[in-house]
Order: C-alpha cells, then structure tokens, then sequence
C-alpha cells in the first residue's frame, strides 16, 4: 500500500499524545503546525482535562485546548478523563489510549520523554508505549479488554459502557463519523514510527525539527491557554507573565535549533538507529 492509501484510512497521520492541555503546544506545536503545513493530519489526545490545575477550571481549559488546536491547525484532539496529577500506567489507561490510537491510525505517534519532574509526563511516556503496542494486537477489543471472541459474548456491558464514555471531543475540524470510527476502533493498529518529544527534560536529543518558520505560530498556541499565561496574582511565582514566558520558549527554541544550525528547532529522541542512504544529504555541520 502507498502511503498515500494508507493516508487515506487513517483519521490523522500523526498524533501527539501528553498527559496535560498545554503540554504538546510547549514540547511540539511547532511541529505539529510544520507538518500540517506539508499537508499532512495531525492530532492531540490530552490524557486529563486539567481539573487540579492552579488557575482555570476544567471547561476554561477545554475551550482553550480547542482554541490552541485551532491555531495548531489539527484536524482531531480529544482530552481523556484521566484524574490529573495521577495519570496511572493502569490496564484500563491503556485500554483507552489503545482505543484512540485504533480510531485515529495514526503513522507517527509522539509521545512525552520517559524521564521528567512530573509524574504524569514520565508515566504518559510508557503508557502510550504499551497502548501503541496493545492496539496492534489483533485479538484485543479495547472496549472490553477481551480478545475479540470473548468481547461478542459481552455486547450489553460493551454498550453499557459507552453510554457512560466520558470523553471530551473539542471538535477541533470535523473528523469521521462516530460509526466508522467505532468501526475502525475494531481494527488493529500500530503506528509505524514512536519519537520522544524531550523538551521537559535535559537529554540530548537524537534528532531536531526545525521550526523557524513556525515558531511565532507555536508561541500563540501557547498563549491560547489565557487562563494559564495572564498576569494573575494565583500562582504568580508558577506561571510567568507573557515577556518572561516568551524569553522563555524562545531561548529553548534558539539553543536546540542552534544543535541544529538553524534559528529555532523542537527536540526529539528515537530509540532507533538513523539509516542513510546518501552520505552526502546528512544534514547538520560538522565543523
Ligand atoms: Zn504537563
């Protein structure tokens, strides 16, 4: 199959997944915005809905994750309802992820590094690991958990419990109809390609995106969470005002896209090895 069929079967062709609202805008908007401007879909699943942040409720967040989206260019972003401040690498967790990894079929999944300061980046990072891996397992229904055959004997529970999914669809551009997309969360799905956004934490990358051209789109999809990033005295020795914040996310940008030898850039890690085919089209200086 083309990868341009495979496109088509797919709702996104890459969807980045992070434990809160706001976390793919800081560690990989510019890249989402790059490659949406290349033509490809793109996607968000947010793990919790942002309900103990300090500032802002729940619903606050959710408009403002839809208005990120928006800017970000995203055709899906969904938020799960994961407690937040205690995502769990659970069964059940990876059953839900699993579920949208199958919906979306995506062939690029980005995930949080594996390392962090809040435990809900690092356990985000094995979680959607061990989702993407179940998702491809032909056998398991991620509705119920069970392998397919067992899952037909179950029917009324399966409907019992999607009538009490609590899902938060922002309808960030129209997606699918929800039938088909039930139906392709039936079909086994593994993306292709993991890579680890690093940003959160000090580790040298493997790799780079350059996102020069994109780097004032990435700041104002960051501050589309107004409820996070306004002078406000709650919190004010957490979250910075605009200048400091913006001093901030540039000189980030600067020093990974220096790595790079470009003006700005977003890190990454991948556990693979890099295969080259043309010695002389490696890009990034020496010397
Ligand atoms: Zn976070």
């Amino acid at each position: 199959m083309t990868a341009a069929a495979a496109s088509q079967l797919s709702l996104v062709d890459i969807l980045a997944i992070a434990a809160h609202r706001d976390d793919v805008e800081q560690t990989c908007g510019g890249t989402l915005l790059k490659m949406r401007s290349l033509g490809l879909e793109t996607g968000i699943l947010d793990l919790t809905q942002g309900e103990a942040g300090t500032r802002g409720s729940a619903a606050e967040r959710a408009a403002e994750a839809e208005a990120a989206g928006r800017i970000l260019g995203v055709r899906w972003r969904q938020a799960l309802d994961l407690p937040d401040g205690r995502v769990e690498n659970t069964w059940e967790n990876r059953l839900k992820v699993a579920g949208v990894i199958r919906e979306t079929r995506p062939r690029v999944i980005i995930l949080p590094y594996w390392k962090g300061r809040h435990p809900d980046h690092y356990t985000a990072s094995v979680l959607g690991y061990e989702a993407c891996f179940l998702a491809g397992l032909a056998k398991l229904d991620p509705q119920t958990g069970l392998s397919a055959r067992s899952a037909a004997t179950i029917e009324s529970d399966r409907l019992h419990r999607d009538s009490e999914k609590s899902v938060v669809d922002d309808g960030v551009r129209a997606g699918a109809p929800q039938d088909s997309r039930r139906e392709a969360g039936a079909t086994p799905h593994r993306p292709f390609k993991i890579i680890y956004a690093t940003l959160y934490y000090d580790v040298r990358p493997t790799f780079v995106v350059d996102i020069s051209e994109q780097f004032e789109g990435k700041f104002a999809s960051i501050l589309a969470y107004k409820s996070q990033f306004t002078d406000q005295n709650a919190g004010k020795d957490l979250f910075p005002a605009h200048d400091e914040i913006h001093v901030r996310v540039e000189a980030m940008a600067r020093f990974y896209g220096m790595l790079g030898g470009v003006t700005f850039a977003e890190p990454f890690l991948q556990k693979e090895v890099g295969l080259v085919d043309d010695l002389l089209s490696i890009p990034v200086k020496s010397i």
